[in-house]
């Protein structure tokens, strides 16, 4: 029997989220029998790969980079799930939306800045106005909330998933 394509990825997020996904312990050899991982912090493929069964996708969308390759992951996956709170909500990546753009580079590169204070113009891809949620740029199939979202959470998931089912998280939600 084939196996499964997963995917994980993070935009704005603190990678708590792919802490957790570790967090499964010896599951990870059981979802290894199951699942290639084609693409992810955890392997190194460069490209994001066509016809991916499930994303796990980590972080709000904050700058141009992390809009155009949800975009690219979206149209290149089956099932994309929203993975812990950033993702789901914005959670801690949407802080910096009530002080602009302008401010938070400032208070960054040139008020906290101890050694060459000085707004960086090269090679970063532009800031979007506001950090959002991922479900506000592209269609979200599952939303796994929590900060980060726990272990058995993200395996219960998946496994529904692999069995081919959508996952009924409805007793199992929390927030924070
Ligand atoms: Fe980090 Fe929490 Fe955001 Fe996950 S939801 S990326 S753990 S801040």
């Amino acid at each position: 029997m084939s196996k499964a394509k997963l995917a994980t990825v993070w935009l704005d997020g603190c990678s708590g989220c792919h802490m957790s996904i570790l967090d499964m312990d010896e599951r990870l050899i059981e979802l290894a029998q199951q699942v290639d991982v084609v693409c992810s912090p955890y392997v190194d493929t460069k490209v994001f790969p066509d016809e991916v069964d499930v994303t796990l996708v980590e972080g709000g969308v904050a700058n141009e980079e992390d809009l155009k390759k949800i975009r690219k992951i979206r149209a290149r996956t089956k099932c994309l799930v929203a993975l812990g709170d950033c993702a789901v909500t914005g959670n801690i990546s949407t802080m910096r939306n009530p002080f602009g753009v302008e401010a938070v580079f400032r208070r960054a590169y040139i008020e906290n800045a101890s050694l060459q204070p000085g707004e960086p113009h090269e090679d970063l891809p532009a800031l979007l106005p506001q950090a959002r949620p991922v479900h506000e740029f592209v269609p979200v199939d599952v939303f796994i909330p929590g900060c980060p979202p726990s272990a058995e959470i993200i395996h219960f998931v998946l496994s529904e998933l692999l069995q081919g089912r959508k996952p009924d998280l409805s007793a199992r939600l929390k927030f924070g």
